[in-house]
């Protein structure tokens, strides 16, 4: 086979799974900002792909030929009902894979989600059911993020930032930050701050300074912006 077929081949074919991977993160990312606040402005999307504005612009404006967003310049960009499916079946995709890793290969936590953000636009809607089966529907993984069922909808917990929690009372873990800091999530393991762990804050230092944790006996002090970063479910004051 001449090599330079061969070659011209597969370059198209990486560019066409590279716009419909595209497709897929524009849509995550529109969909994870307009949880913050919406409608989602395009240089607040920039920010999030880590592009210029007219990157960003442009490939919205292509989200809107495809009907996956309604867009108006100055005013910004929402998802259609189509591309919020098509967003909550991605994560529900990654949350599932991140899972998945885990338990049946063994991954570290902090080693997931890097894993999920590629196998996420590959697999098959047969493959995603297999592994939810296996996993016997589960409906958080394993950052404490939860899980979009089939129809779309997410439990729903009520949290609030371990931050907050007020010195003497105790909180377990619910959620901790699902991205690709690797050293923050290996940092947390090994303080114990994981989803389901039950945490005594003990000290709460004035003037915005360092939260004292007991975690499984043992005292830590963490700064307020990790506390931050760790939500918890709602406490009770007192042992
Ligand atoms: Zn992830």
């Amino acid at each position: 086979m001449p090599q330079i077929d061969s070659l011209d081949r597969g370059g198209s074919q990486q560019r066409d799974s590279l716009s419909h991977q595209a497709i897929e993160d524009y849509v995550k990312t529109i969909y994870a900002l307009a949880q913050e606040e919406s409608p989602v402005s395009t240089s607040r999307v920039a920010a999030a792909r880590m592009v210029k504005p007219a990157s960003a612009t442009s490939m919205i404006q292509r989200l809107a030929r495809l009907n996956l967003v309604n867009y108006e310049k100055h005013y910004g960009v929402t998802l259609t009902a189509a591309g919020e499916k098509l967003a909550l079946e991605v994560i529900r995709h990654h949350r599932l894979l991140e899972l998945y890793l885990m338990e049946a290969l063994g991954f570290r936590w902090d080693e997931v989600h890097e894993q999920a953000d590629i196998l996420e636009h590959v697999i098959s809607e047969k493959l995603e059911e297999r592994i939810a089966a296996a996993l016997n529907h589960p409906t958080f993984d394993p950052h404490g993020e939860p899980i979009p069922a089939l129809d779309g909808t997410m439990p729903v917990v009520d949290t609030t930032a371990l931050a907050d929690v007020p010195a003497g009372a105790r909180a377990r873990v619910s959620r901790v930050p699902d991205d690709s800091n690797s050293e923050l999530l290996r940092y947390l393991a090994g303080l114990g701050l994981v989803p389901g762990a039950e945490v005594l804050v003990a000290e709460v230092a004035p003037f915005l300074g360092p939260l004292t944790v007991e975690i499984d006996g043992a005292r830590h002090a963490i700064g307020r912006n990790l506390a931050d970063m760790v939500l918890v479910e709602k406490w009770a004051v007192g042992q």
